[in-house]
């Protein structure tokens, strides 16, 4: 692994903070979360955290160096690496009360009255993860095995497996937005954005901060910027693709649903030991495959598990905040989520699900999640994902099978079926059938009282 490479690949496992103009950012205003001054005890909000938010490998107190437990409440400090000018700057402060559990229930839906439209009221935002096509080779996000024989890549499967329920879901009455159309961005056209210098430097500065907690100085910021500037694959990699996630994340909390749905498929660059050492190479550093992966498997992400650097920005402590105390988002997400990958398991019955620590990067990212009677969620997992943590409402961030599995590959290769005017793999629609399916369960059951 070049050092560049090392550098990338450790920045997509810890999805960091953002300095650019976009509302996930603007909307940063601490008063928002005034309605919940003193509702919450000490012990509470220190379990919570302990248990969804803090993620014990990197550094142990990696969120309490920006947290000052009192006696009345909890402070939360600036990073000086932001604000240079203030050594220790408070940034909010959070009033203790008396309760000691989650002060309200999740998610309910007004049934429809009508029995043709049973989704009738229902607000779902599908979210095709990348953006496929002719980007995939920029976005390292393809498949290219047994010498170009099998070539797809995962926005296009993303992108069909969205419309396919998108279409299924307007049938029944729900309402949806899709973040993105086919191969293209909701940025708009990558070479627009890349012509601007500023889109670059503001993208840095944001990927820096969020990298090594501290800016640069201006020379060698400079310095830095130009050589992203000469390569145009990994600004797009690294900048574009970080900025296109927020431009989603605002789309998504305009449109204000109920839900979303990210819908991706899996692909690793290799099999790991428990102990984080690599046993098999899937993927060279352009993302092309030079292995095959042995393994297959589900799993999905809800938000939660603050990694190193993941509160930086004030906007990153806001979003925390939020999701500390907005029970709703993330208690629905695991709700719904849990529902969601036993209606997909139901169809896909002869593959597995992910169990926390295997595979191994999950132990490295992410948080389990335990249940009152003390077992684990199988397949579920908190993780600081950068459109999860910037959603208002729950979400499921889908993960399903591994594209670098030889049998998977040939399966998802094989455009046997028809979607409007495209051929597309039988599998994904047979995915997209399953979301249905599992929403239609869900929502039929969470009547509002
Ligand atoms: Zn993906």
């Amino acid at each position: 692994m070049n050092s560049l490479y090392s550098l990338i690949f450790a920045l997509l496992f810890a999805h960091g903070a953002n300095a650019v103009e976009f509302k996930v950012r603007e909307g940063v205003d601490f008063s928002k979360l005034d309605k919940y001054q003193k509702i919450y005890s000490l012990p509470y909000l220190a379990s919570r955290i302990h248990n969804v938010f803090q993620h014990p490998t990197l550094d142990k107190d990696e969120i309490g160096k920006y947290l000052k437990w009192g006696e009345a409440g909890l402070t939360i400090m600036a990073n000086p690496n932001e604000e240079p000018a203030l050594a220790i700057k408070t940034n909010y402060f959070l009033e203790y009360g008396g309760h000691s559990a989650p002060t309200e229930s999740v998610n309910c839906f007004k049934k429809s009255r009508n029995p043709f439209r049973p989704l009738k009221g229902l607000k779902v935002a599908l979210d095709p993860g990348h953006i496929g096509g002719k980007f995939s080779k920029l976005e390292k996000k393809y498949v290219l095995m047994d010498g170009g024989r099998i070539d797809f890549n995962e926005g296009d499967l993303n992108y069909y497996t969205a419309l396919k329920l998108k279409l299924m879901l307007e049938r029944a009455g729900a309402e949806v937005f899709m973040t993105r159309g086919k191969e293209s961005a909701a940025l708009g056209s990558f070479d627009d954005w890349f012509s601007i210098d500023k889109n670059i430097m503001d993208a840095y500065d944001s990927w820096r901060l969020a990298k090594f907690g501290a800016h640069k100085d201006a020379e060698g910021r400079l310095a830095d910027i130009a050589l992203f500037k000469a390569e145009r694959e990994t600004t797009f990699y690294v900048f574009f693709g970080r900025e296109e996630m927020r431009k989603r994340a605002d789309l998504i909390n305009e449109f204000n649903p109920d839900f979303t749905l990210l819908i991706h498929y899996n692909g690793y660059p290799g099999e790991y030991n428990r102990q984080g050492v690599q046993t098999r190479k899937t993927r060279d550093e352009h993302g092309q495959n030079v292995g095959t992966n042995t393994q297959n498997y589900n799993m999905l992400f809800v938000p939660g598990s603050f990694m190193k650097n993941e509160l930086n920005e004030k906007h990153t402590q806001f979003h925390f905040l939020k999701l500390l105390l907005d029970n709703k988002i993330i208690d629905g997400s695991i709700d719904l989520c849990t529902d969601l990958l036993g209606s997909v398991m139901k169809k896909f019955k002869d593959l597995k699900t992910a169990d926390y620590g295997d595979p191994y990067y999950t132990a490295d990212v992410s948080l389990p999640i335990v249940k009152k009677d003390g077992q684990q969620l199988r397949g579920i997992f908190h993780r600081n994902l950068d459109m999860l943590r910037f959603l208002n409402a729950p979400s499921c961030y889908m993960e399903l099978f591994v594209q670098d599995n030889f049998e998977e590959a040939e399966i998802l290769n094989t455009n046997n079926a028809k979607l409007k005017q495209h051929r597309v793999p039988k599998k994904i629609l047979n995915v997209a059938r399953s979301y249905f399916k599992g929403i239609k369960k869900y929502f039929k059951a969470k009547t509002c009282k």
